[in-house]
């Protein structure tokens, strides 16, 4: 790969050069193996340790098919799914890898003992398959992670609602956690020119499902002066909820646990904040009974800081151990929008609160191309900054979503592939120089 490598740090490579460029038959990625699925076994969720599970091996290059594109990864990024594949949690990535897998010959080539993670990337596009005519070899590349059929209807109003809308690199094979990722060509979107390759790595899953969830009309449709409740708001998800709340004239009362995490959100400019660890909240008495005096407590202090106001949107996605509380704090009217329930999908509200109160709960689940775009343009015209706070080379992969798996991490996790060191890769140093210190803002903790 050393070749590719130099092409792109060259500079100067046409895209003939890359059209022309030989692709080895292996690449290295991470990756789980089939053999090891059972190995956590009757291990609780947080003992489960993705440093055990992930190894770092060459595997054979997949063959390209019509619609598609080979890319030359430069660097990717630890989503939470990262985990629960490594954590074979809550369902083995290999059932997802054999469901995919029968549904057409093309879908086939996934269904292997091997399971190369990863939805994120930035990288050079390699090679294109018949059909494909927007994307062209040399081009500078993110990925976002919609893996869609598009072959029933009903996936034509909005492509998340596809029968066959997967996640690539969780739900598919040939993830970006890799020297070459294979990708449908409706997922690339142009790479923000002002970041470097790991920053550029490190918004795409995060920033466009809080974009979807939060403001656009198939989640919660935000709007100026809105309360939004942001569990997690330092972590992947909410620190992009938090800039768009801010961006877009909302009011943000961001959810942290710790100090430290405090001062990241209000470098970005929340100025509500509460430590959920300081404030010490249990909203659940033992495992089967929630505390609603808990929940009083938790309104009590968000009015305090908004001056009395109940938040209009609660973005959910910590789950059972929240959801009540989420329920109960929002205000009548209100929305309650969830993509995740990381603490348990099992949740338990009570339903007083939502329909005496004419409360809606949404689902929501990453995002349309449409959205992804429009959550990239974001970041390429640097409205939304990347919140990556370090990065890790392949290598160590598995370090990597382990810390992600303890909470040990602020922002985002980057993974350094083909691009052998940080800061490599910006084409437009001006738009850079402008928002330099808002781009650092989680690397300086
Ligand atoms: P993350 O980087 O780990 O951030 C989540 C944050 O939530 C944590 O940093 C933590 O912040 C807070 N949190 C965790 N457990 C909590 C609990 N029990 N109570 C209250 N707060 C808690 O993860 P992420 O990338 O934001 O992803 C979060 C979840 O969303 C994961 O389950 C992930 O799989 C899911 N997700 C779903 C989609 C989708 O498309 N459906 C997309 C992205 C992510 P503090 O400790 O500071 O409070």
């Amino acid at each position: 790969m050393q070749h590719i490598r130099d092409a792109i740090l060259s500079g100067n490579a046409t895209p003939d050069d890359y059209a022309n460029i030989e692709i080895p038959d292996h690449y290295v990625g991470a990756v789980l193996r089939k053999e090891d699925e059972q190995m956590f076994e009757g291990l609780s969720t947080k003992d489960r340790d993705p440093r055990k599970s992930l190894r770092v091996e060459s595997v054979p290059l997949p063959e390209l098919g019509p619609g598609e594109a080979l890319v030359a990864v430069m660097a990717s990024s630890i989503n939470y799914n990262t985990v629960w594949s490594s954590i074979f949690e809550p369902v083995s990535t290999f059932s997802f890898l054999r469901r995919y897998g029968k549904i057409s010959p093309l879908a086939k080539r996934h269904d292997l003992p091997y399971h190369v993670l990863g939805s994120d990337l930035s990288g050079v596009v390699l090679r294109t398959g018949p059909g494909v005519h927007a994307w062209k070899p040399g081009q500078e590349v993110v990925a976002h992670c919609a893996s869609v059929e598009l072959e029933s209807p009903l996936g034509h109003n909005d492509t998340m609602l596809d029968p066959e809308q997967r996640i690539w690199g969780f739900e598919t094979n040939f993830g970006g956690l890799a020297q070459v990722a294979l990708v449908k060509a409706n997922q690339l979107l142009d790479k923000p020119k002002h970041l470097t390759w790991e920053e550029a790595a490190s918004p795409g899953l995060v920033n466009s499902t809080a974009y979807r969830q939060l403001v656009s009309r198939n989640g919660a449709g935000m709007k100026q002066g809105d309360v939004v409740l942001i569990w997690g708001a330092s972590g992947g998800l909410g620190s992009y909820a938090t800039q768009m709340a801010l961006n877009g004239g909302a009011i943000p009362v961001c959810i942290v646990s710790s100090p430290a995490k405090a001062d990241i959100v209000r470098s970005m400019g929340a100025e509500l904040i509460i430590d959920r660890s300081a404030e010490g909240y249990r909203f659940w008495k033992d495992e089967s009974t929630q505390d609603p005096k808990e929940w009083q407590r938790f309104g009590k202090r968000i009015r305090e800081l908004t001056g009395g106001d109940d938040p209009d949107i609660v973005f959910e996605h910590p789950g059972r151990e929240t959801f009540g509380a989420s329920v109960y704090v929002t205000r009548k009217g209100g929305t309650i929008v969830t993509c995740a329930s990381t603490s348990g999908f099992m949740h338990e509200y009570d339903n007083r609160y939502l329909w005496m109160s004419l409360k809606r709960i949404i689902g929501s689940h990453f995002a349309n191309y449409r959205e992804a775009w429009e959550a990239n343009r974001l970041i390429q015209r640097g409205y939304v900054h990347p919140t990556l706070s370090k990065a890790y080379p392949l290598a160590e992969t598995g370090q990597a979503a382990y810390e992600v798996h303890r909470n040990m991490h602020q922002g985002k996790v980057g993974v350094l592939c083909l691009s052998p060191e940080e800061g490599l890769g910006v084409t437009d140093p001006e738009l850079r120089a402008k928002h330099e210190s808002a781009i650092n803002r989680f690397r300086d903790i």
